[in-house]
């Protein structure tokens, strides 16, 4: 049943219609689109296109409807209990959210000798940000500490109790990310919040977990949350940062002084449609699936090594820990050269870096990254292939 759900889904991407075409799985850097994301972003420009929050005419008007509905919808989505209060900003993607916290909220909040925590093994995107709000403020002769976020790769999550004794009574922000764009590791925030407190604010960054899994903000008590729409079906230059008005002063982002990106926002709308049709849920566990095919099937070829956590098939609470994300590397060749050597066996994968911060493994690895639209028979494909090389 889950199979024949999977098929029909499968088949409205026309980017993967053709069986010759390589399989993609590198779904961690951009996902790709369904036919009803490509027909609503066609539609609109073909028949209501023009700029939002101005002008009195039906085409405008409409725009700046489409644009509400979307932010609506994300709120809708992110299970938001107070949606009259909350802010949705539309960004180009996941940086600019975060950045945006960076630059217009962190500044109006810190006093000197206050400290945020940073995930420095995270994305630098979820880094660079702070470090650079640290830097500006100490121009101005406020001392801002960050502290490490500590890790446990073993379990592939953040080190809850090493982060209980480092915070103290000045640790106002701490930026964590929900799903490890590189160990694939399924962050336990609920033990985040229990670690900082109550009043500490906490801001998720979504990129891995939107589309892939339900994320509700009244479970996770989370403050603002940052999130990619591209890697969530919709167009390349979507994302958006939601914020609570809870703690802290009040934040209202300027995202309105120039043009958005209505065309991205009507691909945004239709994709969570689109996810929210198909079922979040069911979307989880076929990824997790996947992954824990992969991972289960590398931990028999000595050749290779899964980066984070080790978790199999047989762990009984695995499918709740790693999502759609598997890291590996091999014994003797390069990650670019597995890179290409998969992509000569028909896989696009990522190899390379993954833009991780310093703290982040050093030695180069290939990403293999599910999406709904891929298959067992893929992995195992790619599995076939990657025994072939030890
Ligand atoms: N955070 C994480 C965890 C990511 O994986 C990515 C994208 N690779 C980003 C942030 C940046 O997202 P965007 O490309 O939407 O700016």
């Amino acid at each position: 049943e889950l199979r024949s759900w999977q098929q029909r889904l499968r088949a409205q991407f026309p980017i993967l219609a053709d069986p010759d075409q390589a399989a993609y799985l590198d779904n961690a850097a951009t996902s790709q689109k369904p036919q009803a994301v490509l027909d609503a972003t066609t539609a609109y420009l073909s028949t209501t296109n023009a700029n939002a929050g101005r002008g009195s005419y039906t085409w405008a008007n409409r725009t700046t409807e489409l644009v509400e509905r979307t932010r609506d919808r994300i709120k809708n989505m992110l299970d938001d209990p107070s949606p009259e209060s909350s802010h949705v900003l539309l960004t180009s993607g996941a940086t600019e959210a975060l950045r945006t916290v960076a630059r217009d909220w962190l500044p109006l909040h810190l006093r000197d000798g206050d400290e945020i925590v940073v995930p420095f093994a995270d994305h630098q995107a979820n880094i660079l940000p702070w470090q650079e709000t640290q830097d500006l403020l100490a121009r101005q002769g406020v001392r801002v500490r960050l502290r490490p976020m500590p890790y446990q790769l073993s379990s592939g999550d953040y080190d809850h109790r090493a982060l209980a004794a480092a915070v103290g009574p000045r640790t106002r922000f701490v930026a964590v990310t929900h799903v490890h764009h590189v160990y694939g590791a399924d962050m336990n925030i609920h033990r985040i919040r229990q670690a900082v407190g109550p009043d500490a604010v906490i801001c998720l960054d979504a990129s891995q977990s939107i589309g892939h899994q339900p994320v509700s903000v009244t479970d996770l008590d989370v403050d603002f949350v940052a999130f990619s729409g591209h890697k969530a079906l919709a167009l390349p230059g979507t994302g958006a940062l939601w914020s609570r008005q809870v703690r802290g002063p009040r934040f209202r982002p300027q995202g309105w002084s120039g043009t958005p990106n209505t065309a991205g926002a009507v691909s945004l709308l239709a994709a969570l449609d689109w996810l929210h049709d198909a079922g979040i849920d069911r979307i989880e566990r076929w990824t997790t699936a996947l992954a824990l095919r992969l991972t289960d099937a590398l931990s028999r070829l000595d050749a290779f090594h899964v980066l984070g956590c080790q978790l199999s098939l047989d762990t009984a609470s695995a499918t709740q820990r790693r999502q759609s994300i598997v890291t590996f590397r091999h014994r003797s060749l390069t990650s670019s050269d597995l890179g290409f050597v998969l992509f000569s066996h028909g896989f696009m994968v990522r190899s390379d870096n993954h833009c991780q911060g310093s703290a982040g493994e050093k030695t180069g690895s290939v990403r293999v990254s599910t999406h709904v639209y891929n298959t067992p028979e893929e992995i195992d494909r790619l599995v076939g292939v990657l025994a072939s090389l030890g």
